[in-house]
């Protein structure tokens, strides 16, 4: 399979100043040391609670966020080391879809206008040919070009992430990073949503990387899954094998939190996920997970676990393996 996205031991820290005078600044390791590949065409699942660090890793992929250390490489190249030129040429390939359609989208512009901007800025097609292409991609995603003079706040919430996703579609890109995309829907319109993307897969055979905290969606969606804890990987295989024989006690806990129609299937549950996330300025010592985990050793609160291939493309980090 033809790797089109290499993330090598990728940190991203931010620095937050001290309100006491004289303290050392504090430091958030949101997404810290972590290392995967995305094969052309697939469709990873990037999942973990809010703070987990996943939409930060999502945004330091394109480079809207800085990185602290490691490597992404995208089809062979440093992202963080192209020029100006190369940087908007990747810009084009590379698509984000952000889970507040209504934030990202300009109020005060028509959808019209905010389709037409990113050919405009990489100034690609004439006026006419412009409108051709918008009319096409509102078709695409399901929405009436006749529309396209209306404002963001005169669509749904359901329509306005089309119009994102179709702002998405309109520089033709190979790889789409969706951001937390349907998590402001209702669960109707998500299902319309994720078959719309799964749609445009289909045809356009895209490569995504589809970031979201609710398991059941991502495990809809993708074909591989990342579950993330506290800025770390730690559990990735195949949906199949995730869905099938997860290992990390935490993966299990977040299928856990499913409900469950058959009482067989509340057999061997642990008991439901305990606390929030802890601090990731301050993460427990050894296994990040160990202040909420049923399975807790002595081992856990001292040694953090690396990530480990526990069976071929199934890896996880605990010391139960
Ligand atoms: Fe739980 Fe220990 Fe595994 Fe961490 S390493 S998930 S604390 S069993």
């Amino acid at each position: 399979m033809e790797k089109i996205l290499e993330v090598k031991n990728l940190k991203t820290y931010f620095t937050l100043k001290s309100e006491k005078f004289g303290a050392k600044p504090e430091v958030v390791k949101a997404v810290n040391d972590l290392s995967f590949e995305v094969n052309k065409g697939e469709i990873l699942g990037i999942v973990g609670e809010s703070g987990c660090g996943k939409s930060t890793l999502g945004k330091t992929i394109l480079k809207l966020n800085h990185k602290t250390g490691g490597e992404i490489l995208y089809k062979g190249n440093e992202i963080f080391d192209l020029d100006a030129e190369d940087l908007k040429d990747m810009r084009r390939k590379m698509q984000m879809v952000f889970q507040d359609p209504f934030s990202s989208l300009n109020p005060r512009k028509k959808v019209g206008t905010l389709l037409a901007q990113p050919l405009l800025i990489h100034k690609l097609g004439s006026k006419e040919e412009i409108d051709v292409k918008i009319d096409k991609v509102m078709k695409e995603v399901g929405i009436n070009p006749v529309y396209k003079g209306r404002f963001p706040h005169q669509f749904s919430g359901g329509q306005r992430q089309r119009i994102g996703i179709a702002r998405a579609l309109m520089l033709d890109p190979e790889f789409i990073i969706c951001d937390e995309a349907v998590s402001a829907l209702d669960v109707s319109i998500q299902a319309q949503v994720l078959n719309l993307l799964l749609d445009l897969h289909d045809k356009y055979k895209f490569t995504y990387i589809f970031i979201a905290h609710d398991l059941a969606v991502v495990e809809f969606i993708s074909t591989r899954i990342i579950v993330m804890y506290l800025g770390k990987i730690v559990e990735t295989a195949d949906k199949k094998e995730l869905v099938n024989s997860h290992l990390h006690p935490y993966t299990k806990a977040l299928f856990d939190a499913f409900p469950a129609t058959d009482p067989k299937g509340r057999e061997n549950r642990d008991p439901v996920l305990m606390g929030d996330v802890p601090s990731p300025i301050n993460p427990p010592s050894g296994c990040y997970f160990h202040p909420r985990c049923p399975r807790v050793m002595d081992k856990c609160k001292l040694e953090y676990p690396e990530l480990k291939e526990v069976s071929s493309g199934h890896k996880a980090a605990c010391w139960l393996y």
